[in-house]
C-alpha cells in the first residue's frame, strides 16, 4: 500500500528530538505561547527571511487575524480564487468581507492576474491569492495590479514553505503571508498550528494582540480579541522538524523531477507547470488526465492511495450557495476540477515506489 502522504516514517527519522520535545515543554509547563513559541518564530522568520513571525493556532486563524489586523472587515470585498481549500474564504466571511472569486490560470492553477482588475469595485479592499500546491502565484503581477489601486494583499502559503519567486520566499510580497502547519502540510505539527508572516511592526503588533485577547499586558485588555494562540507542544515539535525542512523540501522537489521523468512521454498527461523563476515545493504533485475518477479506483485497487484537491470548486459548494455564483462562472476551474488527480509525494517517497505508479498510470492510459 502506498499512502497519499506518510507521517510515520517521518516521525521514525526524528524520534529522539521529537520526544525530547515534548518532554521539555511538559516539564517546563509552557503550554500556551511561551517560550518555545517565541523560539519557533524567532528561528522560522530566519529560515523565511522575513522581520515578523506571529504564530496562531491554526492556519485558518492565520488569515482570518491577518485580515482583521489589516482592517478588512463589513462591506469589504476580497479578491481570491474558487480553487482553494475552504478555509480561504472561510477567513473572509469570518471577518464580515464579501469574497469576489475570479478564474484561475490554466497552467499553475494559481489566481489569474489578467482577471484582476475587472473584478475590482469601489469596495475591493485586498486581493487574496494561494500558492495552490506549493506553486507560487503570479505575485510579480498581482503586487503591480495592487499597487496601482491601493489594495492590501494577503499571501495564503498554507501549501507553500520554502517556495520562492527569483530568490524572495513566498508571504514576502504582499503586506502579510499566513501559513498552516497542519499536520499533512510540508512543515506540519502534530495537531492544529498556524503563522503569519509580515515585514510590517505595526501590523505585527496588532495581530500579537488580537491573537491574544486583545491583551497589552496581563490585565490590560486594549481591544477586543479572540484566543488563536498557538500550543507550546506544537511549537516545540515545530522547531525540531524546522531543521529537516530545508532537506524534506529537496527531497520533494527531487521526487517530483523523478514523477516527471517517467510520465513525460505520456501525450495524455498534463504535468505540473510553474512561472518563470517560481520554484515549486511539491506540497502536491497534481497532474490532469483524462477518466480522472476511473483512475482514482484502478489506482486505489492497486493499492495506490491519490486524492483530488479539489474536486468542487469554491463557488459551487453548498456552504457558499449565498454568494451567487453559477456553474459556467469559472470555466478554467471547473475544467481542470474533472481531471487532476493528486499523486502520493512526500520525502520518504522510494524512487521505486514512483517508478511503479506511473507504470500502472501509463498502463491505464494506454487501454
Ligand atoms: C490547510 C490550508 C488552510 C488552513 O489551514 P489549517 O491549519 O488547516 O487551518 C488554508 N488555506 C489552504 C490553501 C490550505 O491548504
Amino acid at each position: 500500500m502506498i499512502p497519499l502522504v506518510d507521517l510515520d516514517k517521518q516521525y521514525q527519522s526524528i524520534k529522539k528530538d521529537i520526544d525530547t520535545a515534548i518532554s521539555n515543554v511538559i516539564t517546563s509547563k509552557s503550554f500556551i505561547q511561551g517560550p518555545f513559541a517565541s523560539s519557533f518564530e524567532h528561528e522560522f522568520s530566519q529560515v523565511h527571511r522575513t522581520k515578523n513571525v506571529i504564530c496562531t493556532a491554526n492556519g485558518t486563524m492565520a488569515i482570518t487575524v491577518a485580515l482583521e489586523a489589516a482592517g478588512i472587515g463589513r462591506g469589504d470585498e476580497v479578491i481570491t480564487t474558487p480553487h482553494t481549500f475552504i478555509a480561504t474564504v472561510e477567513a473572509i466571511l469570518e471577518v464580515g468581507a464579501k469574497p469576489v472569486f475570479i478564474d484561475i490560470d490554466p497552467h499553475t492553477y494559481n489566481l489569474n492576474p489578467s482577471l484582476i482588475e475587472s473584478a475590482i469595485t469601489k469596495n475591493t479592499k485586498a486581493i487574496l491569492p494561494v500558492h495552490i500546491y506549493g506553486n507560487p502565484a503570479d505575485m510579480k503581477s498581482i503586487c503591480k495590479i495592487a499597487k496601482k489601486h491601493h489594495l492590501i494583499v494577503i499571501e495564503d502559503c498554507a501549501q507553500a514553505h520554502l517556495a520562492t519567486i527569483g530568490n524572495k520566499f513566498v508571504g514576502n510580497f504582499g503586506q502579510a503571508g499566513t501559513f498552516s502547519f497542519y499536520p499533512g502540510k510540508n512543515l506540519g505539527a502534530y495537531g492544529d498550528a498556524g503563522a503569519v508572516i509580515t515585514p510590517h511592526q505595526r501590523l505585527a503588533s496588532k495581530i500579537r494582540m488580537l491573537i491574544d485577547h486583545g491583551r497589552k499586558d496581563k490585565y490590560t485588555h486594549q481591544i477586543v480579541g479572540h484566543n488563536y494562540r498557538i500550543d507550546g507542544l506544537q511549537a516545540a515539535i515545530l522547531s525540531a522538524k524546522l531543521r529537516h525542512l530545508q532537506d524534506w523540501t529537496t527531497l520533494r522537489q527531487q521526487k517530483a523531477d523523478l514523477y516527471r521523468r517517467f510520465l513525460q512521454g505520456n501525450h495524455k498527461i498534463i504535468l505540473p507547470q510553474s512561472y518563470p523563476r517560481a520554484r515549486h515545493v511539491y506540497h502536491l504533485f497534481v497532474i490532469q488526465v483524462p477518466h480522472r475518477n476511473q483512475l482514482l479506483d484502478f489506482l486505489k485497487g492497486e493499492g495506490i492511495a491519490a486524492g483530488i484537491h479539489y474536486p468542487i470548486p469554491l463557488h459551487l459548494q453548498p456552504a457558499l450557495k449565498h454568494l451567487g455564483y453559477h456553474h459556467g462562472d469559472f470555466p478554467v476551474c471547473e475544467k481542470i476540477s474533472r481531471h487532476i488527480i493528486s499523486l502520493p509525494l512526500y520525502p520518504e517517497i522510494t524512487p521505486s515506489e514512483i517508478k511503479t505508479i506511473c507504470q500502472k498510470i501509463n498502463k491505464f492510459l494506454s487501454k
